[in-house]
């Protein structure tokens, strides 16, 4: 899984939120966090090969290296 970049590569906007998935109940912590952009939920279910991370601004997803 390849890691996170700081910045957007396209609107260059900066922190990239990180996409959690599970059954998640946000803490306060969690919620402010979200606010600010850095982490995002993803839903219950984790697809595989699902995006790790979105920019919350362009809504730009991980981009995953297609079928071989
Ligand atoms: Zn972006």
């Amino acid at each position: 899984m390849a890691g996170k970049p700081a910045a957007c590569p396209d609107c260059k906007f900066s922190p990239v939120a990180d996409i959690i998935y599970g059954e998640v109940k946000p803490t306060n912590a969690m919620v402010q966090r979200m606010h600010k952009g850095e982490i995002v939920l993803g839903g219950c279910f984790v697809i595989d090969g699902a995006p790790t991370w979105r920019c919350s601004q362009c809504g730009k997803e991980e981009e995953k290296a297609g079928p071989i």
